[in-house]
């Protein structure tokens, strides 16, 4: 199994109010510049001759890097690693922040998968989010994307916006499924502390979470979009066969990913994990002065990330493999739980695999509290 590559690209237009991603404002061409060098810089530090298949510019919104910055990085990652020929290479983008012309050379440096988030299909919730773009941009973006011959093309829809009812959800649902993207990442709302919505859920301005609501609205979604064709492969990510995402599968079932950039994760396949640094001017300065960006390193509690990791997917783990990983039966480690989750209708097991049933999968939070 190859390794993949994370690089986290810190910039956005503006902040949506929900977001509490590592991501500053855009203020000019020459910050990012300062970062993309910082950024080169850190990757060729960086020395483990490993072969990876999978390169992931996330962020913030990498479409906000010229190509000439994006080649520079490039080249950066093909000195360092050695880069199989057929590697899926994917870009994170926002409606409205990209060109034809952009996306033509974005192809031709070898980005061929791009993700980006529509969010909803309604002009006032966008508004009401603080996204910068329309529903119009939406089916531009993905007009343009077709155009530079892009054949991998998923984008993100959240469910469960204040306000937003079950009607409007499967409006959403229609409206994403016209597009036939090959993939759809499909989220809950979540709501995080120190953001602003959170703030207007707690003043009263915006209606709390509704999980009765979400939940009709996980249903509905499975329906709608098997329906046509999509299959699910993990909680919140549905695609036409084949086009599983590569480089996120690699984060459920353990596999290396090595990231780069402020408030960037690696974990080495085997049981350490470590993160960057997250204020973006600090991880420069820290790099540009070659001091690591490395703020955490931990050794992970393997076994129990296995198990809650793998049961996003809907294939869940493989008892058999979890038995000869950490020489212990599962079952009987934790027999009682296991027992009480499947009464619930939470999970079901036999002796090759535990998987979260459909139940499971929208109460997953608490299935995964018993393997912390
Ligand atoms: S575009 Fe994405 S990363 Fe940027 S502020 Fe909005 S949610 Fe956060």
């Amino acid at each position: 199994m190859f390794s993949g590559v994370y690089m986290h690209i810190p910039f956005c237009r503006s902040r949506c109010s929900y977001c509490d991603f590592a991501t500053d404002v855009y203020k000019n061409g020459e910050a990012v510049d300062r970062y993309v060098s910082a950024l080169a810089k850190e990757i060729e530090n960086f020395s483990a001759e490993k072969t990876i298949d999978t390169i992931y510019f996330g962020g913030g919104t990498p479409s906000l890097l010229a190509p000439k910055q994006l080649e520079k990085i490039f080249d950066s990652v093909r000195k360092n690693f050695s880069v199989t020929e057929n590697s899926e290479i994917t870009m994170e983008m926002n409606p409205a922040t990209v060109a034809l012309e952009t996306l033509k050379a974005y192809k031709s440096l070898g980005v061929n998968r791009a993700s980006f988030g529509a969010q909803t299909f309604d002009d006032t919730e966008l508004k009401r989010l603080g996204r910068r773009h329309t529903a119009a941009d939406v089916r531009e973006t993905i007009e343009l994307l077709r155009k530079a011959d892009f054949e991998n093309v998923s984008f993100d829809l959240i469910a469960g916006l204040p306000r937003q009812t079950l009607e409007d959800w499967e409006r959403n649902l229609d409206e994403a499924l016209k597009l036939k993207p090959e993939h759809l990442s499909l989220y809950l709302l979540e709501i995080h502390e120190a953001t602003p919505l959170a703030e207007q859920i707690r003043s009263g301005r915006q209606p709390s979470p509704d999980e009765n609501l979400a939940a009709e609205m996980y249903e509905l979604m499975l329906e709608k979009v098997s329906a046509k064709g999509y299959e699910q492969y993990e909680i919140s990510n549905f695609c036409l066969p084949n086009f599983q995402s590569k480089h996120n599968s690699k984060y459920w079932t353990l596999d290396a990913v090595f990231g780069f950039g402020c408030s960037a994760h690696s974990f080495d396949g085997k049981n350490k994990r470590w993160a960057n640094e997250r204020d973006t001017l600090k991880y420069v300065e820290l790099v540009e002065k070659t001091h690591s960006p490395i703020v955490q390193t931990d050794k992970i509690a393997a076994a129990s990330e296995f198990v809650f990791l793998g049961l996003r997917l809907t294939k869940g783990i493989d008892l058999q493999i979890y038995k000869n990983r950490f020489e212990v039966d599962l079952r009987k480690q934790y027999a009682e739980d296991l027992q009480r989750l499947a009464e619930f209708g939470l999970i079901e097991f036999d002796e090759n695999c535990l998987k979260l049933t459909e139940k499971g999968m929208i109460y997953s939070n608490e299935v995964f509290a018993v393997f912390v």
